[in-house]
């Protein structure tokens, strides 16, 4: 009888916080796994513990060029996340997501690859609707400071949606919400890694803007579940569907629980709201619980207590000193 094979699987954007930890679940169920980045925000050693394994590659390209490869999924996640790190060139951030797309469709479309997209409950902008479902169209300024991020991931989200009518390529769309959890750059720069380093350290934590605003972060391990079980689901379901743990927080709560948890010493720094900052986000998860019988099961608590784990061993580390 004639043995399957297993499944080949290209990650961009794999050695980053997201992307290393898909690499690792894929590698462990078994797929052949290349994970492509360009070490913008993400390292080698956020995937040094796959180095040695048979079934995983790493290879350095930037997806704002082509690529040819013979695989038979893409999970596309190259794209810096984090406000600080995609506004610190703009241009390049933009190309990343929409040629980057164009690059990954086109490659899916030659080898008849299903595509996963990467996208982001930022397309909702600064939502007037709340929670947010896929069926809101969102409130995006076009020529802001996050409009880099915000309309690249919007164009992606077109560009996957025309090559699906176009060109039938197997499409899948994940608006992933806040997440947060380890392997996070120490100097990422979103909230949940900046107040959990800060109350470590007993350095005041930066609130910016009154704290009022809200956001509802999700576990990394969820949404990793989450991310295979819509690239597993049926052709037909494309999305784009939302990923997302819908427990909200206001920032000054999430600043007072990591103070808890951490039993720091450390004090509130004010700091300018930085330019369209969302007011509120919150996921409506129904269509991924009928859809994928997927719902995040982490409670922040919990997760926060590995997060501030990992980082307390990243701080005591030789290579941090
Ligand atoms: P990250 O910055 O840790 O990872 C991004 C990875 O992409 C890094 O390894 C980086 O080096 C790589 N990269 C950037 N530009 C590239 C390019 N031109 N070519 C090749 N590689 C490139 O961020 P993350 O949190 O792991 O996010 C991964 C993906 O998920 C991103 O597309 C992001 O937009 C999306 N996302 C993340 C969140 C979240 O809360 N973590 C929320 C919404 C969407
Ligand atoms: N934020 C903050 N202090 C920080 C970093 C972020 O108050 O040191 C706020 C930020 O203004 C936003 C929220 O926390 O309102 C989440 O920011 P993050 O950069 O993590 O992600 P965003 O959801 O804005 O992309």
């Amino acid at each position: 009888m004639e043995q399957r094979r297993p499944l080949r699987i290209l990650v961009t954007g794999g050695a980053g916080f997201l992307g290393s930890h898909l690499c690792s679940r894929l590698v462990e169920a078994g797929s052949d796994v290349i994970c492509l980045d360009n070490f913008f925000t993400g390292h080698k050693r956020n995937v040094s513990n796959l180095r040695d394994r048979h079934n995983f590659e790493l290879l350095r390209h930037d997806i704002v060029n082509p690529i040819f490869l013979e695989v038979d999924r893409i999970y596309n996640l190259a794209c810096p996340a984090s406000p600080v790190h995609y506004q610190y060139n703009p241009v390049k951030t933009i190309k990343t997501s929409v040629m980057g797309a164009i690059n990954v469709l086109g490659l899916a479309k030659r080898v008849k690859a299903r595509v996963l997209q990467a996208s982001t409950s930022e397309v909702y902008g600064d939502p007037r609707e709340h929670p947010q479902k896929e069926s809101y169209w969102g409130h995006v300024n076009p020529i802001g400071k996050r409009s880099c991020y915000d309309e690249g991931k919007r164009c992606a989200e077109t560009l996957f949606f025309d090559y699906h009518r176009q060109n039938r390529v197997e499409i899948k769309v994940a608006r992933i919400f806040n997440t947060y959890g380890p392997n996070m750059d120490l100097n990422d720069g979103r909230v949940v890694s900046n107040f959990i380093v800060q109350a470590l350290q007993n350095k005041p934590l930066t609130i910016y803007g009154a704290g009022d605003q809200t956001r509802s972060f999700c576990y990394v391990d969820d949404l990793i579940t989450g991310l295979i079980a819509l690239m597993d689901s049926p052709e037909e379901l494309t999305g784009p569907i939302n990923l997302g743990n819908p427990t909200e927080i206001t920032v000054s709560g999430l600043a007072e629980t990591i103070i808890d948890l951490t039993g720091s010493r450390s004090s509130i720094e004010r700091l300018p709201l930085p330019d369209d900052d969302p007011v509120q986000r919150q996921p409506d998860i129904t269509a991924a619980i009928r859809h994928l019988g997927w719902e995040a099961s982490t409670e922040l608590q919990d997760g926060l207590k590995r997060t501030i784990d990992y980082f307390e061993a990243q701080l005591h580390s030789p290579a941090s000193a």
